[in-house]
């Protein structure tokens, strides 16, 4: 098939390149046996009885599942009558190979690793045959020596072979450029020159020359080689870095590449595992540790699990630092509200301070003359309060200043703000307040501190206040904030003049600048 120039050519430089081991003579006795087509099975059956352990190990085989026997099968020829002969001859091969060629010392590679990788990759190789309905006798044996060139090439090149693979894996470089590259030919031709060599059938070497290009390979074995090019994939999830992720890969492109259904792909997936595990004993290959898919996804769904109840975790988490910043500036905003209060109370009789009081006589003031409106404002001072703290003591003093405060408070209307001016002095802006009300309501406010009565060791302490008054309205609206405190500043003084207890309201006049 490959008869022409080029291919002699690569054949020549193989064999100048490398030295291709001979085939195991038993090897050679199995396939010399089958090729005679009478007596074929009782010589057959007679080669492999003659080696014990060969015999044993077929009989695993046979009994194992994936030649699809419910085991019971006692004898190699009860085997071949079963199983028939060519698929006794193959897994015969495949031992005697694996066997013979197994833990060659000349070799560089991991042999273990290697054989490990290619039964694994036969056993794949079997299921998936039989999953996508595609009758061979061949698949096992070929697929086992799909690689077969790379153990030759290690045998003659050693550890620069070795380096080469290392790089084709480090770098993800092809490993068949570079081996084209290194050497003018590259394992699967290695392989192929080996198997013909042998004189294997070309149903087991041509797709070997082809397992990485299945597309390239002929008609006839292309099937073949598409079947072992999916199987060292298969192999690949549970001897090498593999994972859930790639399986999942994996499973999607043979449901599209060979029309199966996600299920049939899925226990393939499965049975590569299970199986892989028996046959791998019986060629005495340590199996290692090989999850099924199903165990894979369970594991990567429960780490998915964590990685989910991490998030949802994180989510709460954050969820209670925005709930504890919303609650921190909510006290923020509260011990703000507080220290203003703080900033604008007199800390004796809880009215606001001097400070507040004029801000809002300001506000008061803008406002009723935006708005054409009026405001009033009304100073008053206890009257001979110096004889109070004389008489009574600062305390006493100080407790008669506090029940002013509470009812000259209760008083006013809400809107009204009463203030302490300062010392024994008190005043209150009546905003929207005309002249004649602000009159009567200082009366009222007079009249209702001399009714207060402070209790001081068993004597009751009077007091009255002197008050002044004015009142800005739109009959002067030049009037300043200064002019309005000053007239009725000059009120006040008027009161206590003219005998204390009582109230004056002037007109304000305006201030000469
Ligand atoms: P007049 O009628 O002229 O206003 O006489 P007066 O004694 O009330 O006025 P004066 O300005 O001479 O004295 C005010 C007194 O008020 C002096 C001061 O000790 C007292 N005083 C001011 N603030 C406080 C305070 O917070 N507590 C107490 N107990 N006394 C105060
Ligand atoms: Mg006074
Ligand atoms: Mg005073």
């Amino acid at each position: 098939m490959q008869a022409n120039e080029n291919y002699q050519q690569t054949q020549r430089l193989i064999e100048q390149e490398l030295n291709l081991p001979s085939p195991p003579a038993i090897a050679v006795q199995i396939l010399n046996a089958v090729r005679k087509d009478e007596a074929a099975l009782a010589e057959l059956g007679a080669i492999i009885a003659a080696d014990p352990s060969l015999t044993a190990q077929m009989l695993k085989v046979a009994n194992s599942g994936i030649f699809a026997c419910n085991g019971n099968i006692t004898s190699i020829q009860r085997a071949m009558s079963i199983l028939g002969t060519n698929t006794i001859k193959n897994i015969a091969l495949s031992f005697v190979i694996a066997t013979e060629l197994g833990g060659n010392e000349h070799t560089s590679l991991d042999c273990d690793n290697f054989w490990r990788r290619s039964v694994t990759t036969a056993v794949s190789a079997e299921l998936l045959a039989k999953t996508v309905q595609f009758q061979t006798d061949d698949i096992f044996v070929t697929a086992l020596l799909q690689d077969i060139g790379m153990m030759v090439i290690s045998l003659t090149k050693g550890e620069e072979y070795n380096s080469l693979l290392k790089d084709a894996r480090t770098v993800a470089a092809d490993l068949l450029q570079l081996e084209k590259e290194k050497y003018g030919f590259d394992h699967q031709q290695v392989g192929y020159a080996l198997l013909m060599d042998w004189n294997l059938p070309e149903s087991i070497s041509e797709p070997i020359l082809y397992h990485h290009q299945p597309q390239n390979a002929h008609e006839t074995y292309r099937k073949s080689a598409e079947i072992i090019y999916y199987a060292e994939q298969l192999s690949a999830i549970y001897t090498d870095v593999g994972g859930a992720e790639t399986a999942r890969l994996l499973q999607r492109e043979l449901v599209e590449q060979f029309s199966i259904e996600e299920t049939q792909a899925a226990k393939l997936l499965d049975d590569v595992a299970t199986r892989s595990s028996e046959i791998l004993e019986t060629f005495e290959l340590e199996p290692g540790e090989m999850k099924p898919y199903s165990v894979l996804l369970q594991e990567a769904n429960s780490e998915l699990g964590k990685l989910n109840l991490s998030n949802e975790q994180m989510i709460l988490e954050m969820q209670e630092a925005k709930e504890k910043a919303e609650r921190l500036a909510h006290e923020l905003q509260d011990a703000n509200t507080r220290l203003k209060e703080l900033v604008y109370r007199d800390g004796l009789t809880g009215l606001y301070n001097h400070r507040y009081f004029q801000e809002s006589l300001a506000n008061e003031l803008a406002r009723a003359s935006r708005y054409h409106s009026s405001v009033s404002l009304i100073l008053f001072d206890i009257d001979f309060f110096k004889k109070v703290n004389d008489t009574h003591g600062h305390p006493a003093g100080d407790l008669v200043l506090m029940n002013i405060a509470r009812a000259v408070t209760s008083a006013v209307r809400p809107c009204d703000i009463v203030s302490r001016y300062g010392g024994e002095e008190f005043a209150v802006v009546l905003p929207e307040t005309s002249a004649a009300g602000t009159k009567v309501f200082a009366a009222r406010l007079r009249r209702c501190v001399e009714g207060i009565a402070t209790l001081v060791n068993g004597q009751l302490i009077y007091v009255t206040v002197s008050a002044g008054a004015a009142t800005f309205d739109q009959s002067n609206t030049k009037i300043t904030k200064s002019d309005l405190i000053e007239t009725a500043d000059r009120g006040l003084y008027r009161s206590k003049q003219n005998g204390r207890n009582q109230v004056t309201v002037l007109e304000p006049e305006l201030s000469i600048d």
